[in-house]
């Protein structure tokens, strides 16, 4: 399958007395993976040190021969990724581990800071030197450069002079901090592990290790984990809460809640609105696996009609392992989606997905109906048309397909015998939130933080 907009990043952090923080961390970030699939890694604290580990691949390709009982650590960050920026290869790599005056430091983020180009040519000027082009150095700089050596204080000053959307972790010999950007436009979760802490970008890493759910680390808020137990500091006056909707239509998994509601639920809702919104004279409702398959079930039960698994999905295909060329895109749906002839064969079908970005997957899978034999497909999309790049997070690049054509070109486009897409209002509604409280910036163009034109 094609890459239509890259992945965002999973962190997750632990504070635990004894030295098991390897390991779990190892557990969190495998249940984090469908964040990112490029890299992973982990830093950990030692006897006053911090070592690291990282590699390309999957959590279980960097780790999988990794003897982490070897490993006595009380505290660990760790990181998959997937680029927003930055180019695809080991030393972006997170965590990023470097010495300071303040001593070791490793940080991981999940975000996109639009201004750190910007920042990073003037401390260029300067005489600084980088290794990698990730925009998290950009802020290793501004804290190796602060003024003071007191770490707290040192994160105001350089975070105080990035803008975007984040949500970081720090770790030194003595602390885990985990850190939300002042909008919390990127998840960031906390929970009680044992005698300890964790931090997660999903409350599905708290499950997994088996950590309890506390609350989310709150917008500008930074919370710091050490032997003096938990602390809240507040770094940043918390601006509007502007949460990314696109967690909660496709990046996150379904088993995670935010702000009190879980993904999964919120994705039926969506799927009911949809069938309110543009119902359909069909004979089955089929989902696209796996993402859109929660909407599709909600939109089947509003409408009344049978939910159908039409599509099988290839689980042993890592997304990595598609190269972006086109005839390795042709043979990616294939590969990785096939119908079920039987279910299809004579159907008027309604296709159900969470997204449309480009429109290939679509246009493929319609392809891939048609040649099981359906008799129609109407084409239901549980979001509205993406017609903005984001910048905060997600990489939608230049090729959105709502920013080139209305809703009539794009159904000729992908085949479809008809489509619609749900309204912004019913999106936002079927969420349960306030649309103030979300970034709605990739369907309205309204961002909570001024993009920076790439
Ligand atoms: P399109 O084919 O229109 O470019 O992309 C839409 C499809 O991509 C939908 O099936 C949606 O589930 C999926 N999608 C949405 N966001 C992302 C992303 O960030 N990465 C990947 N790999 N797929 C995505
Ligand atoms: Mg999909």
């Amino acid at each position: 399958m094609n890459r239509p907009i890259h992945e965002e990043c999973g962190i997750f952090g632990i504070w635990l007395p004894g030295r098991e923080a390897v390991s779990t961390a190892l557990t969190g970030l495998i249940a984090l993976q469908h964040r990112g699939q490029e890299s992973a890694g982990i830093s950990w604290s030692q006897q006053g040190e911090l070592l690291e580990k990282r590699g390309m691949g999957l959590v279980e390709d960097v780790f999988g021969s990794f003897d982490y009982r070897a490993v006595p650590a009380h505290a660990a960050i760790g990181h998959v990724r997937y680029s927003t920026m930055g180019k695809s290869s080991l030393v972006n790599a997170q965590p990023l581990t470097f010495s300071s005056r303040m001593g070791p430091l490793a940080l991981a983020h999940n975000g996109n800071l639009v201004n750190a180009p910007a920042i990073r040519t003037q401390l260029e000027q300067q005489g600084s030197i980088f290794q990698t082009s990730s925009d998290l150095e950009v802020v290793a700089h501004l804290l190796a450069r602060a003024t003071t050596t007191d770490l707290d204080r040192a994160l105001v000053s350089a975070l105080g002079q990035v803008r975007g959307a984040y949500a970081l972790l720090i770790l030194t010999p003595q602390r885990l901090l985990a850190v939300r950007d002042p909008n919390g436009i990127r998840p960031l979760v906390l929970g009680k592990f044992r005698g300890g802490w964790v931090a997660a970008s999903e409350t599905c890493a708290l499950d997994t290790v088996g950590a309890e759910f506390v609350r989310e680390v709150e917008p500008g808020e930074m919370v710091s984990m050490s032997n003096r137990g938990l602390e809240s500091v507040p770094l940043f006056p918390p601006r509007q809460h502007a949460f990314c909707i696109f967690e909660f239509i496709y990046f996150a998994r379904p088993d995670s809640v935010f702000m009190g509601r879980n993904v999964h639920m919120v994705r039926r809702e969506l799927g009911r609105a949809l069938a309110r919104e543009a119902p359909a004279e069909a004979d089955i409702v089929t989902g696209v696996p796996d993402s859109s398959l929660s909407a599709a079930a909600g939109y089947a039960e509003a409408a009344g009609l049978p939910y159908e698994t039409g599509l099988i999905r290839n689980r042993y295909l890592g997304r990595t392992f598609i190269r972006p060329c086109q005839q390795q895109r042709d043979l990616g749906v294939a590969l990785k989606l096939n119908p079920i002839r039987g279910v299809v064969a004579g159907k008027r079908v309604v296709l159900v997905d969470d997204s449309l970005i480009r429109g290939t997957t679509s246009l493929r899978i319609v392809q891939l109906l048609k040649e099981a034999g359906a008799r129609e497909v109407h084409l239901r999309i549980a979001s509205p048309p993406i017609a903005f790049s984001c910048g905060l997070g997600i990489d939608t690049k230049d090729d959105l397909v709502a920013a080139r054509m209305g809703p009539g070109e794009i159904r000729e486009y992908v085949g479809a015998d008809s489509l619609e897409f749900l309204s912004p209002e019913g999106m936002v509604a079927a969420t349960g939130f306030n649309a103030k409280q979300l970034c709605l910036g990739c369907f309205l163009g309204n961002h909570p933080i001024r993009r920076v034109e790439r």
